[in-house]
């Protein structure tokens, strides 16, 4: 048993009953053998920064890509560059490795916590850049654990979301960036960065925005106008610094979190008639069996 709280940036979230950490591709194509056939369910883990994980834990099993993270250049075509990732390299390393060989294309999002993996999963993005937008190609495990590569436009990416189903592992991506100058890239990061750092409570454990933004608008604006910013259930607070941002404030459970969801998402659709919908995922048990 391990609790998943010790793997999620919001520290929160029951134990996993089987907890597994391969190292390469081969240790990976075990473990999944292995609990295909115990015929137990798993789930894949990048660094947490996107779920909730309830207080019952995971009834099966959780993959942590964490130990699969190399990143190389592969070759040079025209204007582009491409480079392959491993699906648990940090999303920080990868923009960072674009920015100083001066590759454009990742500059939104710096300052996105997280691996690549759950990046694609999610298809993560802010101030107009998404993932998405870079990916040529996934190599992916089948939920057989048949590996192959599958072309990105073959995938649908959809805002915060993508094809991808339970149970599939993303392994690695080919990404092609365009070429620029290190000082161009480092100058939109760093405005990037800026903006990040002074609007989002970045200091303190959270999931992100919580809510997808409907269409039109931002869910943050009609939290904050439904006068949200602050209302708390047991440790979890709505914050004060970004009304879509709940932080946990000490010892926050699941489902303190998810009743906070529920009466803020009410004052919403009271105020305004507009439904939020989730943009974390929500995973695990109310309650261990
Ligand atoms: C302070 C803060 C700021 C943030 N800002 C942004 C932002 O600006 N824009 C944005 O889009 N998000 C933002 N996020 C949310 C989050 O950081 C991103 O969605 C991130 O890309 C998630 O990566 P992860 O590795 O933590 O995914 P996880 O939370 O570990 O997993 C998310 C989902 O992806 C799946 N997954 C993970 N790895 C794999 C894999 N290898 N194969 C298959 N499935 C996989 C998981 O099963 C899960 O369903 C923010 C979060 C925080 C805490």
């Amino acid at each position: 048993m391990e609790p998943m709280s010790n793997h999620t940036s919001l520290r929160i979230g029951g134990a996993a009953e089987i907890f597994a950490l391969p190292r390469d591709l081969d240790s990976l194509k075990n473990i999944h053998l292995n609990l295909k056939k115990s015929n137990i369910p798993y789930i894949a883990l990048g660094s947490g920064t996107n779920i909730l994980i309830r207080d019952g834990g995971i009834a099966g099993a959780v993959v942590l890509f964490r130990s699969l993270k190399k990143i190389e250049t592969l070759r040079e075509e025209d204007e582009f560059i491409f480079i392959h990732t491993d699906a648990g390299a940090l999303l920080a390393k990868l923009v960072r490795f674009s920015q100083e060989h001066g590759f454009s294309g990742l500059e939104g999002l710096a300052g996105i916590p997280g691996t690549v993996g759950g990046a694609i999963c999610g298809n993560s993005g802010a101030f107009g850049y998404e993932i998405k937008d870079v990916l040529v190609a996934l190599e992916m495990m089948d939920r057989e654990g048949i590996v192959s590569w599958r072309r990105a436009e073959d995938i649908a990416f959809g805002y915060r979301k993508s094809g991808i189903r339970p149970e599939e592992f993303i392994l690695g991506a080919e990404i092609r960036l365009k070429k620029d100058h290190a000082e161009a890239v480092s100058k939109r990061i760093g405005e990037f960065l800026r903006t990040k750092r002074e609007r989002q409570p970045i200091w303190e454990p959270s999931a992100g925005c919580v809510f997808k933004n409907p269409p039109g608008t931002s869910a943050g604006k009609l939290l904050d106008e439904a006068g949200c910013k602050g209302a708390t259930i047991g440790e979890v607070e709505v914050s004060e610094v970004h009304a879509n941002f709940f932080v946990n404030k000490g010892n926050a459970n699941a489902l303190d979190f998810i009743r906070l969801m529920e009466l803020v998402s009410l004052r919403v659709e009271k105020r305004f008639g507009i439904l939020l919908e989730a943009e974390i995922k929500i995973l695990g048990r109310e309650i261990a069996d």
